[in-house]
């Protein structure tokens, strides 16, 4: 007598999508972390897409737009949880997501490291691999993947949006029978993905723009979006071997705050996009540079959620300084969620796309690839990024 054994079925990778409605600090969430789009693409792949009911809402996707192109809705995300190979996320997951994980399972999206150990600590207690985008590595062949740059693409165009809204005036010159209006002067402080995006929205508005950061190789690209370069020198700045600005002694914090100054107290709008990566953001408008400004000017604080680079903001809020207007709304590319997600969503495809295996229908955890080894943060129990390790420990 032959016994017929069926054959075990084909295990695909299942992912999940969830319904984040919110972030962490309470923030309304509006990003999806798939689009239709890439739900398409990975069900061609052999993926099996789960979506949270309604988790493209805000971003303009009905649960239909899901359904035609092959993901499947799910209310009940509990029992989905216990059988997913990979949750994707826009923010970090809370507690009552990550635990019904199996173990192994992969887990993806803004982490934000630095500043949360003992979330990243947990996620590693408990056998999950945790992929921060934030750590995936600024080199060319991970640009498809890159969230930081896309997200930061938006926000500048968002904080240029933003403060011409609060602005008592317009942007640009405006030659009428009535008068000429002088093009609005805005300074921009940071020229990196998103500065550099502020800079060439703004200029598109007409307005006059004048730029600074403390990477001195940025100036050319100021200059070619037709802002100007504000010259300061604080002698050796530099940048980290992966581009990013190295922080200020505190002589130097002061002699940018005195040279920028006067291009403050001149402008009606002052965008700061400045970041340290995995420090806490400089502060570079004290409350005593901001009275120089005129009532009516607008300031937008691009790090007001994570502490500031001007002194009064407040986080998730736009409030009135001595007349000032200071924008600190913070989570900006969500305000265009849709475009949000479309990028956000193409990058997080790119990624599974790069290793995903087309043999076993898994991604391919491959901790030697440079990508995976910059921003898989933990695994198998361990946190596995030196960077991070470093930083917890406080070296
Ligand atoms: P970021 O968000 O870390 O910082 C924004 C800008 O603020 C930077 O240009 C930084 O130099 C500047 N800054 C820091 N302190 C400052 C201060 N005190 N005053 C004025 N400016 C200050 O930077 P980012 O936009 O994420 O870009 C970081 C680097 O990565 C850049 O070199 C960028 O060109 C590079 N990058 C490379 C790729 C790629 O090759 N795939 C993609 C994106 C970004």
């Amino acid at each position: 007598m032959s016994l017929s054994i069926p054959p075990p079925e084909e295990h695909t990778l299942k992912i999940l999508i969830i319904n984040e409605g919110h972030d962490q600090r309470g923030y309304r969430e509006k990003r999806c972390a798939v689009s239709p789009s890439t739900v398409k693409r990975m069900v061609q792949r052999g993926i099996t897409v789960n979506i949270q009911q309604g988790a493209g809402q805000l971003s303009g996707y009905a649960d239909t737009a899901f359904t035609e192109v092959g993901g499947h809705i799910v209310e009940d995300i509990a029992p989905v949880l216990q059988e997913t190979d990979a949750l994707l996320c826009v923010n970090r997951p809370d507690e009552a997501v990550y635990s019904l994980l199996k173990p192994a399972a992969l887990v993806i999206g803004h982490i934000d490291p630095f500043f949360q150990q003992p979330l990243v600590e947990a996620l590693a207690e408990r056998k999950l691999t945790t992929l921060s985008v934030e750590m995936i590595p600024r080199s060319s062949r991970a640009q498809k993947m890159d969230a930081l740059s896309s997200q930061a693409s938006l926000a500048g165009y968002v904080m240029v949006m933003q403060a011409a809204t609060h602005l008592p005036g317009i942007l640009p010159m405006m030659m009428t029978p009535s008068g000429t209006i002088k093009p609005a002067k805005v300074y921009i402080i940071g020229a990196g993905v998103a500065g550099l995006q502020a800079i060439a929205t703004a200029k598109r508005l007409g307005a006059s723009v004048l730029a600074y950061d403390t990477r001195p190789v940025v100036a050319e690209q100021v200059e070619s979006l037709g802002g100007k370069f504000l010259s300061i020198d604080l002698g050796e700045t530099g940048q980290t071997k992966d581009g990013y600005a190295k922080e200020l002694t505190d002589e130097q914090k002061q002699k940018q705050q005195d040279a920028q100054r006067d291009a403050i107290a001149d402008a009606d709008i002052v965008i700061t996009t400045a970041q340290l990566f995995g420090r806490r953001p400089p502060q570079l408008i004290s409350k005593d540079t901001l009275a120089l400004m005129r009532p009516g000017s607008v300031v937008v604080d691009m790090a007001a959620l994570s502490g500031g680079n001007v002194e009064g903001s407040e986080p998730g809020k736009v409030v009135t300084v001595n007349g000032v207007t200071v924008i600190g709304t913070g989570n900006w590319s969500q305000a265009v969620a849709k475009d949000a997600t479309d990028m956000y969503a193409n990058n997080l495809y790119n990624l599974l796309d790069e290793f995903f295996s087309d043999e076993t229908k898994q991604f391919n955890l491959n901790l030697e690839d440079e990508i995976l080894a910059g921003c898989v943060i933990t695994h198998n129990g361990s946190v596995t990024n030196d960077m991070l390790v470093n930083a917890y420990q406080g070296a």
